[in-house]
């Protein structure tokens, strides 16, 4: 039986509609709390330094790297993205669930380093639906977004390796998977820690 917070971990090729997943369920959800990652990457138009990203620069980005600052990292599309790792510990630690948006070499690490938690993959109906999102969203020249196609396959190979999978066809089906997946990790016994204690003392066990 631990204390901490729920590991929350969501996978997608890029354009599947995970941002906007998630963004409800934060909203909806006040017990979570996004895990904001560093990135070299340059902010899109409306990216707020410190709320979607913490945007650094390369240099920077590797410096935090070598001094152990991540709890994983990896390179995805050309850029650098991490997980810093002594924000996410202390918000587990309060209690807070705790959402990652992060690509599969991420999610691999984070089993290694944090352990036990909710590995959900999200995936397109389709591959001319992923692409049609990708180009409606306007945020890729044609050089990314053909990059951001080519490793949809490598990430979708990698599905085998969660718990729980969802397709986003329907956005509203797709979010009420999601919550439910949420909903239903919150039940486990290992989240449950003052309702345990209260059981105790309640029955009389030991
Ligand atoms: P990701 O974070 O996975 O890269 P986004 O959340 O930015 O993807 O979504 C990519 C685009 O697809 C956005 O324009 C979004 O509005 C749209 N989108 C997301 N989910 C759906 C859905 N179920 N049906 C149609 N369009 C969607
Ligand atoms: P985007 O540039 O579209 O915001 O994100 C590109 C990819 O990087 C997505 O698959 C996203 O999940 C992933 N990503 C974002 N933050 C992190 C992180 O901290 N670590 C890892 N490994 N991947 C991340």
């Amino acid at each position: 039986m631990n204390s901490t917070g729920i590991l929350f971990v969501l996978c997608a090729p890029s354009g599947t509609g995970k941002s906007t997943l998630v963004r409800r369920l934060v909203a909806e959800c006040p017990s979570f709390a996004f895990s904001i990652s560093c990135t070299t990457r340059a902010p899109r138009p409306g990216e707020r330094d410190g709320v979607d990203y913490h945007f650094l620069s390369r240099e920077e980005f590797l410096r935090r790297r070598e001094a152990g600052f991540f709890a994983e990292w990896a390179e995805v599309h050309g850029n650098l993205y991490g997980t810093p790792k002594a924000a996410t510990l202390e918000l587990l630690a309060q209690g807070r669930d705790v959402l990652f948006d992060i690509d599969v070499q991420g999610a691999r690490q984070l089993r290694t380093s944090l352990g036990a938690g909710a590995y959900v993959f999200l995936f397109p109906p389709s591959r001319e639906e992923l692409h049609r999102r990708l180009t409606r969203r306007g945020t890729e020249d044609p050089e990314t977004l053909a990059r951001r196609m080519a490793a949809a396959k490598e990430e979708i190979a990698h599905c085998p390796e969660f718990d729980y999978w969802i397709v986003n066809d329907d956005l509203e089906d797709a979010y009420q998977r999601l919550k439910a997946v949420y909903l239903a990790e919150k039940c486990r016994p290992r989240y449950q820690e003052a309702w345990q204690r209260t059981l105790w003392n309640t029955w009389g066990l030991a």
